[in-house]
């Protein structure tokens, strides 16, 4: 081969890797394949296809709960878990807070003074970083010391109510409010729970 010919696969070859680790950045941003089923996004579509965003329907508000969940755990809701567990998107964290966030909302629970990390601070998990997102949104403070007269919040990906309640029975604060994207029991077995 010419030394010309090899200074162009030698160009080709690196232009073809910009292009591709270009693209690897944009995919931390805007994938462009659905999370769920893969298939090509439409325009103005991101992480999920116009079909698997029909999973997104926030489970219908309760009155008098103080542990709740924001979507059923199934689907897309199971992918977006994997998603956040892995953080290999950048944004997916902060979506997923958005979510908790409009449920807390719906809920019409009190802004919280405080959430509530239940894990140790030196182990920064995804759960750690989803409160983090929680407490950016609701600008209230991340606190790990516990406080009676305060009403703490504390955020889950997948909550189990029946541990959650023994958890909240040893917290000494005013009020205990716990949400989850979703429960670890489909939602139909709820009122079991309860
Ligand atoms: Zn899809």
């Amino acid at each position: 081969m010419k030394a010309k010919n090899i200074e162009l696969v030698g160009e080709n070859h690196m232009t073809n890797i910009f292009k591709s680790s270009l693209s690897n950045i944009l995919d931390l941003f805007y994938p462009h394949l659905c999370l769920h089923c893969s298939s090509k996004l439409e325009k103005n579509h991101f992480y999920f296809c116009k079909i698997c965003l029909n999973d997104f329907s926030y489970l219908e508000v309760r009155d008098n709960v103080s542990t709740y969940a924001v979507f059923e755990n199934m689907g897309c809701i199971k992918t977006l878990l994997k998603e956040i567990k892995t953080q290999k998107i950048l944004s997916i964290t902060k979506i997923t807070a958005a979510f908790i966030v409009v449920q807390h909302f719906r809920l019409k629970w009190p802004l919280p003074d405080v959430i509530y990390p239940m894990h140790n601070s030196l182990i920064k998990d995804h759960q750690y970083y989803l409160s983090k997102e929680v407490s950016l949104f609701l600008k209230r403070p991340m606190k790990k010391k516990q406080n009676l007269s305060k009403v703490a919040l504390i955020v889950f990906d997948v909550l189990n109510i029946e541990k959650m309640n023994q958890i909240k029975e040893k917290l000494l604060f005013k009020k205990v409010y716990a949400i989850g994207l979703c429960f670890d029991v489909l939602f139909d077995d709820f009122d079991l729970l309860l």
